[in-house]
């Protein structure tokens, strides 16, 4: 299109150019011949004055036979009248074959279009003026003579207008087509343009710019590629040391918490300053166990891997449910914790209340945490609906340090933390409010934040859910004997190499009602052990040595205990790690570390999802 736009207005502007000077050069050399003209018969005038004063100042009429004789020597002389100065006419000459007058009296236009003009001139002889005469003169040689030149003047013009156009096209429209082919090349290191090397003109100039442009843009190209290859080795690097890490430390930390739990059930039996201690344990489990989560929750948030599990569920319990959790840490740092409900809350909506209280939960955290011996009220309202959908609006408020307005735009981002000396103070690892954003993010709900330096901050958290009727699918969360006792003579295998939670598991099956279980180190032993009685349930382990997990299932699924229940228990917390037990034949998936209850939960669901295997339990 560039090209070919360039191209035609070259041509025209060449055309109209010579069209231009074509049309001078012959309305010049037209004028020039005409002058030519009129110079030669008032010469002839000249030559024939002294006749036409006899004729018309003297009066001698027997001149006039003569005069007319001499007249017919110039043939291309039509006609000629003299007049007295006054203007009376004398005498009248016409030739035979052209009896017509001149049409037009016009000096420029008739010799052209009529082929005769007519010279007006006052006959002055010997240095006086004699008489008027009107010259009537043939112009057809003269037309025949200007058609002619101006033919040559268009065929050397057309010619000249070849010329120009071969050397244009040859030097501009040929190199320009060219520069704009190679543009789509840039940066393939490619571009190579013929004539910039040979030729100095500027478009050469611009040719070579563009070549080495073409070079450099190729170089970094690679580099960024280069670049981003090890970027996204790195970030795999992250991601991989993130899992390990995550692994490694829940796997003792299961054995923590857990015994933890185990002597918390022993809790009267120990001394009031083992019972202090328990609590600073118990403390310091869960804040482990918060940041191991917080860490591995980011990077599943930011791998796209977590996903929601919306339930239905009573909002105000739900929100009665964490502000009473969440009492303890506020009477700990002396703040006032205040809930509010709006009356015109939905009875039932469809939500994730694990989510949405790890949202809730880190916003009072840090609530709580940056206002001590003020107040903090957790307040949801309902705003507005239809017969399908609410929306919910969940703030957090506190009377506490406050943010700084510049730190306010950056405060969700990962790693953020307002002030360093505030993390001195009151701890954390800056990620809490980046996982609230993505979570709410995930919920295509909205979280923002006002907040005043030492006035307060308030964070409110605005999302859209759908209504649930009384009794819908997915509530019956099972009974509560079931929840409390759910292995109770069921037969148990534990494929587990760590001797810590071995024991632990040992303790933590007990309490739910377990007394047959059978032990395995690796996988070879549960696999051997599986085919040598039958069990109705399989606690796995997945990395496990000489055999692990994952394999140990697929021949367990091939053998006679096919039909088994089997859970996996593992440190490997991330949905690849969930979707990757469930591929190898394992029917669920708990991650450690587990607490009783999350254990019995698990078990209890596991049984209801997999009815068939659930059946054959007793
Ligand atoms: P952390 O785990 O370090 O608290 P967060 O992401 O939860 O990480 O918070 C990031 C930073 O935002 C905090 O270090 C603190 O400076 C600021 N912040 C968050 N909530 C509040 C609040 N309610 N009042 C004052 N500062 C807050």
């Amino acid at each position: 299109m560039i090209q070919q736009s360039l191209t035609q207005r070259l041509n025209l502007a060449i055309f109209a150019v010579m069209a231009l000077l074509a049309f001078v050069i012959s309305a010049w050399s037209y004028k020039v011949d005409l002058q030519t003209m009129r110079a030669q018969y008032t010469g002839v005038a000249g030559s024939l004055a002294p006749t036409m004063i006899e004729l018309v100042v003297l009066d001698q009429p027997e001149t006039v036979t003569e005069f007319n004789r001499q007249l017919r020597n110039f043939p291309q002389l039509r006609g000629l009248t003299l007049m007295t100065l006054q203007g009376e006419v004398r005498y009248e000459y016409r030739r035979q074959d052209t009896a017509l007058a001149c049409p037009r009296d016009l000096p420029w236009l008739a010799p052209l279009a009529d082929g005769c003009m007519v010279i007006r001139q006052k006959l002055e002889f010997e240095s006086a003026q004699w008489l008027n005469y009107a010259m009537e003169v043939d112009t057809k040689e003269l037309q025949t003579q200007i058609f002619r030149q101006a033919m040559m003047v268009v065929m050397g013009t057309l010619f000249c207008f070849w010329l120009i156009y071969r050397s244009i096209r040859r030097w501009v429209i040929r190199p320009v087509d060219e520069l704009v082919a190679g543009l789509p090349l840039m940066g393939s290191g490619q571009v190579k343009f013929p004539y910039a090397g040979v030729h100095r003109s500027e478009l050469a100039m611009l040719a070579r710019t563009l070549e080495s442009s073409d070079r450099q843009l190729y170089e970094r190209q690679l580099q960024a590629k280069e670049l981003n290859s090890r970027l996204e080795a790195s970030l795999q690097a992250k991601s991989d040391f993130l899992a390990n890490a995550s692994h490694e430390i829940r796997t003792p930390l299961n054995a923590v918490t857990g015994f933890i739990e185990c002597l918390e059930a022993q809790r009267a039996r120990l001394t009031p300053e083992g019972q202090e201690q328990l609590k600073l344990l118990q403390g310091a489990s869960q804040s482990l166990l918060h940041i191991v989560n917080d860490v591995l929750d980011f990077s599943r948030l930011e791998a796209g891997e977590l996903k929601l599990d919306p339930q239905p569920g009573c909002p105000s319990d739900f929100l009665q449910r964490v502000h009473a959790h969440y009492q303890g840490m506020a009477r700990l740092h002396k703040v006032e914790f205040g809930l509010c409900l709006d009356p015109k809350l939905p009875a039932r909506v469809v939500m994730d209340e694990g989510r949405l209280e790890q949202i809730l939960g880190n916003l009072l955290t840090n609530a709580i945490k940056f206002s001590p011996g003020g107040q903090v009220e957790l307040i949801c309202r309902a705003q507005s609906g239809d017969s399908d959908y609410c929306q919910l609006c969940f703030s957090v408020k506190d009377t506490g340090i406050g943010i700084e307005p510049q730190k306010l735009a950056g405060i969700f981002d990962a790693y953020t933390q307002a002030d360093g000396s505030v993390t001195r103070r009151f701890g954390g690892t800056g990620l809490g409010l980046a996982i609230c954003k993505r979570l709410s993010q995930l919920m295509q709900a909205n979280l923002e934040v006002e907040s005043q330096p030492q006035q307060g901050s308030c964070f409110t958290l605005s999302l859209t859910l759908p209504l649930s009727q009384p009794g819908s699918a997915g509530e019956n969360r099972g009974a509560s004997s079931e929840l409390e006792r759910p292995l109770q003579g069921v037969k148990v295998l534990l494929a587990e190499d760590n001797i810590s939670n071995q024991k632990l598991m040992q303790v933590m099956l007990k309490r739910l009602g377990c007394d047959a279980l059978t032990l395995a180190s690796n996988g070879q032993q549960a696999v051997d052990a599986c085919q040598r009685e039958s069990f109705d349930l399989v606690f796995m382990d997945c990395q496990m040595p000489v055999m692990d997990g994952y394999r140990a299932t697929r021949q367990i699924r091939l053998g006679p205990s096919a039909e088994t229940l089997i859970l996996a228990l593992t440190a490997n917390a991330t949905e690849e790690d969930r979707q990757r037990c469930l591929d190898s034949g394992m029917d669920d998936f708990l991650a450690k570390p587990v607490t009783l209850a999350t254990l019995g939960e698990g078990i209890c669901a596991a049984r209801r999802r997999q009815g068939k295997q659930a059946s054959q339990l007793p």
